[in-house]
C-alpha cells in the first residue's frame, strides 16, 4: 500500500511515520526547502502528549523541552502585573506539560522517523504540490514544475497545513473554510540577550490591550518573540512577506522599551499570519483525508494545535496500519474521522472562548484577567483556572 503525504509539519512527519511503521510505503512531499526555522514557544499537553508516549516520540520532545516556571505579564516598564506558576498547571494536568519551541518539535518528528519506520518513507523537499485527483482507483499528484511526472498512490494526506492546496483542490476555495479570530500573529526570533535575570525560565507577556508581545529567552541566547495584534481585515491573508516587518513596526511601537528592540531586530521574513479555524463539513473524500491545521486548525488561542496535529497523526495510523487492501481505506478514514472529529471541534470552541482573555480589548477586560490570573492561586479556583487554561485532561 502507498500514501502520499503532503507537508511534512508535525502533523505530516507523524502521520508519514506511523504509516511507514505499520508497513505502507510513503512519499512525503514539503514545499519548503528544509525543515522551517518558524514558530514560537508552544504548551504540549492532553492528547498529544499521551499520544506521543504511546508512540515511542516521548523521549524526542522531552529531550528538547524547556522547563517554563512561571508566566509573569508586564506594563509598558516592565513591572510585573500578575504571574502564573506553570509548576502549579503541570502538577494539576498530572505533571504532563512539555514547552516546546515549534520548529525544535518538527525537527523532533523528522529525526524520529527512522526509529520505526526506516527505508519506508521518502520525503522530497523543496517540492510543492500543484494538482491533486482523488477518485475510486486511486489518487495522484503533480508537482509545481514537474506536471508531467504525476506521483501515484492508494492514499493522499493532505497535512499542508491551514492554506491547505489539497483541501482548496478537493473541497473548495479557502474562504469557505478558514475562520478568521479578528487578530494576527507574529512569529520570529532576535539575537540575545534582551531580557534581564529576573525572566530567565519565564514567559514574559505584555500586560496591553488589543495588543500582545510575548518574549521569552531561549538556550541558544536568542530571545523567541511572538506578537499578536487585531485586525479585522484578517481574512486578507498573508504569509512571510517581506512587509511584514515595517507593518509590525508600525502595530508595536511604543509598548515597552524590550519589544522596541525586538522590533529593531526583527527579520525581513517573519512568520505572519491570520488567527483563525478551519472549519469543514467533512474532511474525507474518495482516497483522500485532510489532517491537522488543513482539516481543524484550532489556532494558537487554543494552545493545542501540535498536540492535536500528534494524536489525530497517531489515530490516523491506528486506523490506516491493519488496512491491507484499497478496500479498507474508506471505511478507515470515515473511522478515524468520527472518532477525531468532535475532539478537534471541542477544541476550538475552547479556542474561540479564549479570544477576550488573550487579547483584552478594554481595561475593564484586562482588569478581569489580572483578577483570574491572581485568582488561579487560591486553592480550588486554580483547578478552575487549569481546567480552562489546559481543558479537562
Ligand atoms: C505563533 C504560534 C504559536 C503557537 N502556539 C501553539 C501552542 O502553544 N500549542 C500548540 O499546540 N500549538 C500551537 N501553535 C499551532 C501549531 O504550530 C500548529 O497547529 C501545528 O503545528 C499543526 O501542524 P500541521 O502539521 O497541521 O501544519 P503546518 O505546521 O502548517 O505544516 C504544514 C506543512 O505543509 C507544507 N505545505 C503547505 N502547502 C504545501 C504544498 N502545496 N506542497 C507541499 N507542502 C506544502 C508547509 O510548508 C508546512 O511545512 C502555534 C502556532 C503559531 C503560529
Amino acid at each position: 500500500m502507498k500514501a502520499v503525504v503532503v507537508g511534512a509539519g508535525i502533523a505530516g512527519l507523524v502521520a508519514a511515520r506511523q504509516l511507514g511503521s505499520a508497513g505502507w510505503d510513503v512519499e512525503l512531499i514539503e514545499k519548503s526547502p528544509g525543515p522551517r526555522p518558524d514558530g514560537y514557544m508552544m504548551d504540549f499537553f492532553g492528547p498529544g502528549l499521551e499520544a506521543a508516549e504511546r508512540i515511542g516520540l516521548y523521549p524526542r520532545l522531552a529531550a528538547v523541552a524547556y522547563q517554563v516556571e512561571a508566566v509573569d505579564y508586564v506594563d509598558g516598564k516592565g513591572r510585573r502585573t500578575c504571574s502564573l506558576d506553570y509548576n502549579q498547571f503541570a502538577r494539576l494536568a498530572g505533571g504532563k506539560i512539555l514547552s516546546l519551541l515549534r520548529p525544535d518539535m518538527e525537527r523532533a518528528a523528522l529525526a524520529a522517523l527512522d526509529d520505526v519506520a526506516r527505508g519506508r518513507v521518502r520525503i522530497s523537499y523543496g517540492a510543492q504540490v500543484s494538482r491533486v485527483w482523488s477518485d475510486h482507483d486511486g489518487v495522484r499528484v503533480t508537482l509545481k514544475g514537474l506536471p508531467d511526472a504525476p506521483l501515484a498512490g492508494d492514499l493522499l494526506v493532505g497535512a499542508d497545513g491551514i492554506h491547505s492546496t489539497v483541501r482548496a483542490q478537493l473541497f473548495g476555495p479557502e474562504d469557505e473554510y478558514l475562520r478568521p479570530l479578528g487578530m494576527r500573529a507574529a512569529a520570529f526570533t532576535v539575537p540575545g540577550p534582551l531580557l534581564d535575570e529576573r525572566f530567565r525560565n519565564r514567559f514574559v507577556l505584555t500586560d496591553s490591550i488589543d495588543r500582545m508581545a510575548g518574549l521569552y529567552n531561549l538556550r541558544t541566547g536568542e530571545v523567541a518573540a511572538l506578537l499578536a495584534y487585531r485586525d479585522s481585515t484578517a481574512a486578507a491573508v498573508c504569509r512571510g512577506s517581506g512587509d511584514a516587518r515595517e507593518r509590525l513596526q508600525g502595530e508595536f511601537a511604543g509598548l515597552s522599551a524590550a519589544v522596541d528592540r525586538v522590533l529593531e531586530a526583527c527579520p525581513e521574513h517573519v512568520y505572519d499570519d491570520v488567527v483563525a479555524q478551519i472549519i469543514l463539513p467533512g474532511w474525507q473524500k474518495e482516497r483522500t483525508i485532510l489532517l491537522g491545521d488543513a482539516s481543524g486548525a484550532v489556532s494558537l488561542l487554543a494552545g493545542q494545535g501540535a498536540s492535536l496535529a500528534i494524536a489525530g497523526a497517531a489515530l490516523l495510523g491506528d486506523f490506516l496500519g491493519p488496512v491491507a487492501s484499497a478496500d479498507g481505506i474508506r471505511p478507515a478514514l470515515a473511522g478515524f474521522e468520527e472518532r477525531w472529529k468532535p475532539v478537534v471541534e471541542e477544541a476550538q470552541a475552547a479556542g474561540r472562548r479564549a479570544a477576550s482573555s488573550f487579547l483584552p480589548r478594554s481595561k475593564a477586560q484586562r482588569l478581569l484577567r489580572r483578577w483570574v490570573i491572581r485568582a488561579s492561586r487560591v486553592p480550588g479556583i486554580d483547578r478552575a483556572v487549569a481546567r480552562r487554561i489546559v481543558g479537562s485532561h
